[in-house]
């Protein structure tokens, strides 16, 4: 259990760690008494891995854009939805509507949570690239006393190509889709007079994958990323942060754990070891190894994600019948599927 807001701080994920410049004042001052992290972390600094790509120089030229206009019209997305402000007279919104409105608007689940100072980040670290460098450090200002929190869905016919650049396309175009409708749905509560803030890969207040956990959307899963019981790990998370009224709706519990601790099929399948298995019921994850792996491919890699058998669809009424029924549901997985997934369909971006 956490005990005090202060164990989730931005400037400690990987992210915002390897963003910070050797020489600066916001890497000396960080790394002041972590000489341990700070060693394993500078291997990876300043590299953008996406020019990693295994691919020839006119298939990159001709597709890194794609991946790049992603990027760039989500963060646009982020600055309007920033700029934007409440509507003056105030109207009321249901959460029910608002559920209904967000799935409209893309998310293939979504739950809605009461707050507190424990779900945010403490201090900002800098991971986006919206607000400005010297805001790392900066407290956290968390003024919303309620979220929304929902998924979207990867294109899973592409995520069987990981570690390729298929697998790094689904994972923006995902992205992209989760600010526009994180956007779509702030922008509603704001024409509503409610204050709305959404967040998604390039801005973040509060980290989503326990939020999400403490809604039910899923659970961490061995891979250590949440699996969600309908759709899988292949999913991203967006929140709104909001002050209207909506009411607390959380999903039912599913164990995704008890299942895993049967699979473990993203541990033996993991190319570099990231992946261990659980300690204590919680995964154990080299972070390291596993973004070596993104430098070496120049992709998200996903080998993770297209191994578990929740990507494919897994009947979750079954989960609690116990460990046979689990392992008969695994054996059933690896007929149909195979240890390692292989593509069903020829890869739009490629001729052969
Ligand atoms: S993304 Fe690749 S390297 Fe990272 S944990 Fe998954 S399988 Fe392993
Ligand atoms: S592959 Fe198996 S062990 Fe890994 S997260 Fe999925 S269900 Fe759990």
């Amino acid at each position: 259990m956490r005990s005090t807001w202060k164990d989730y701080d931005e400037r400690d994920t990987l992210f915002a760690r390897i963003r910070l410049r050797k020489g600066t004042k916001n890497y000396e001052t960080y790394y002041r008494d972590k000489e341990e992290r700070r060693q394993k972390d500078d291997p990876l600094r300043g590299d953008n891995f996406l020019q990693n790509l295994r691919e020839s120089a006119a298939f990159k030229k001709k597709h890194l854009p794609l991946i790049e206009d992603f990027d760039r019209r989500a963060v646009r997305l982020h600055e309007e939805s920033l700029r934007q402000r409440p509507a003056e007279t105030k109207v009321d919104v249901t959460t029910e509507e608002l559920f209904a409105f967000a799935k409209a608007a893309g998310a293939c689940d979504v739950a809605a949570l009461e707050l507190t100072r424990a779900d945010f980040y403490s201090h900002h670290g800098g991971v986006d690239g919206i607000r400005p460098a010297k805001e790392h450090g900066e407290p956290v200002r968390a003024d919303y006393p309620r979220a929304l929190i929902f998924c979207v869905g990867m294109d899973r016919g592409l995520l069987r190509f990981a570690p390729r650049f298929e697998a790094l396309h689904a994972t923006k175009e995902a992205y992209y889709r989760v600010a526009k409708t994180g956007a779509a749905v702030a922008r509603h509560l704001q024409e509503k007079g409610h204050n709305a803030l959404f967040t998604g890969e390039h801005h973040y207040i509060a980290p989503l994958v326990p939020l999400a956990e403490r809604a039910n959307l899923g659970q961490r899963g061995m891979l250590h990323v949440l699996v969600h019981p309908v759709h899988g790990p292949s999913i991203r998370l967006g929140a709104v942060f909001t002050d209207a009224p909506i009411a607390e709706r959380k999903k039912p519990h599913v164990s995704i754990k008890d299942f895993c601790k049967r699979c473990a099929l993203c541990l033996m399948n993991c190319p570099t070891q990231a992946i261990k298995p659980f300690s204590r019921d919680r995964p154990v994850f080299d972070e390291h190894k596993c973004y070596k792996m993104f430098q070496a491919y120049g992709t998200d890699c996903g080998i993770c994600l297209k191994s578990c058998p929740f990507t494919y669809g897994i009947d979750s009424a079954r989960l609690d019948e116990g460990r046979e029924t689990i392992d008969r549901m695994v054996e059933e997985h690896l007929q149909k599927h195979g240890r390692i997934p292989k593509p069903l369909i020829k890869s739009p971006f490629r001729k052969s």
